[in-house]
């Protein structure tokens, strides 16, 4: 008997209930629950990929919501982590699928752990050095991912599959930020129809590479939206590839020590703690609040300090966005004031 559910897949000739089963058995990790992401879990959950897990450090706000399609009002108000917000909207849209938030970020430190089990992964993510990190976990573990970016009404989507190219040699080692010049949603802007277009083009890929489909496409595809142009780029193989020709991996396996991150787009700084370690909220609000240093409130995701001399937020896996602060090392030295054990 053809499940009501996904009757038009099955109806679906490339599809069937063959891959219709082959999907239901799979498991997809989202890294990213953006504009990207939100599109990608959206169409993923309700085709029945069985299990799906997101990634995605982030809370959501009300500057998400004109293409962050699984949020509303409600959860910018709250500051709901989005993760948590997009599991819910998509248990109630499929309640036979099994959903798993990741409320983290994704970093060399735990990719082996959080991407573990995947049959796929969809980058959804915003940055250059996860899609490289993402590339060397794929290639280490012959994991096919696909690759999506967009800035403006620009987009670019490429499917990377075991033995194949991989991003590496598509981009060229460590160069690939040049691509937009450096632009970012923050500052250029983007269209929430691109970003629905790119998610969807890059579902589209993670459904024929799950279902054993030929069709996959073998090349990468640049689109600039406002202006209608698709441009089909070629995706070759380069026989020196550091990282899948060589496995000479610069971010898996390299969990530096203590990192300070620039937040796009803002002037503060996302500090990562070398460990993963869980803060106890409580014993802290009250040593911050004795030391007389500023306000410390504990809300259901985070506890916010702000003081004349740092503000912060601090999240329950140890990471920190600190905020109005220029430097690297000024982040550092904040997060060890104020938190403590770096
Ligand atoms: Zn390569």
């Amino acid at each position: 008997m053809i499940p009501e559910r996904y009757s038009r897949q099955i109806y679906y000739r490339h599809i069937g209930k063959e891959g219709q089963d082959r999907l239901s058995r799979s498991t997809v990790v989202v890294a990213g629950m953006g504009a990207l992401g939100c599109v990608a879990a959206n169409e993923l959950a309700r085709a029945g990929v069985g299990h799906l897990r997101f990634i995605d450090r982030d809370l959501v706000e009300c500057s998400n919501l004109q293409r962050q399609v699984l949020y509303d009002e409600e959860d910018a108000k709250q500051s709901e982590p989005k993760v948590y917000a997009a599991c819910r909207k998509l248990q109630a849209a499929n309640s036979e699928i099994r959903l798993e938030p990741v409320f983290g970020d994704l970093n060399a430190g735990n990719a082996e752990t959080i991407l573990s089990g995947a049959d796929l992964i969809v980058d959804a993510t915003d940055n250059m050095e996860t899609r490289y990190l993402i590339n060397e976990y794929c290639v280490e573990h012959r994991i096919p991912w696909v690759y999506g970016g967009t800035v403006g009404s620009e987009g670019m989507t490429a499917s990377f599959l075991p033995g194949g190219p991989c991003f590496c040699c598509f981009t060229g080692h460590g160069d690939a930020a040049g691509q937009t010049a450096g632009r970012t949603c923050s500052t250029a802007g983007v269209l929430n129809s691109l970003t629905a277009v790119v998610a969807s083009l890059q579902v589209t890929e993670a459904l024929k590479i799950l279902t054993g489909s030929d069709a996959v496409r073998r090349n990468a595809l640049f689109l600039e939206l406002w202006e209608n142009d698709f441009v089909p780029l070629p995706l070759e193989k380069n026989p020196d590839c550091p990282i899948c020709v060589h496995h000479r991996y610069q971010y898996l396996g390299n969990a530096s020590g203590t990192r300070a991150i620039s937040v796009c787009g803002r002037d503060a700084y996302q500090v990562v703690p070398a460990t993963e370690k869980k803060p106890d909220f409580e014993s802290l609000k009250e040593r911050l609040s004795k030391s007389g240093l500023g306000n410390v409130v504990v809300k259901s995701y985070y506890l916010e300090f702000s003081g004349p001399e740092a503000s912060f937020r601090l999240f329950p896996d140890g990471r920190a966005i600190i905020r109005n602060c220029e430097t690297e090392g000024r982040a550092k030295s904040i997060y060890s004031e104020y938190v403590g054990g770096l």
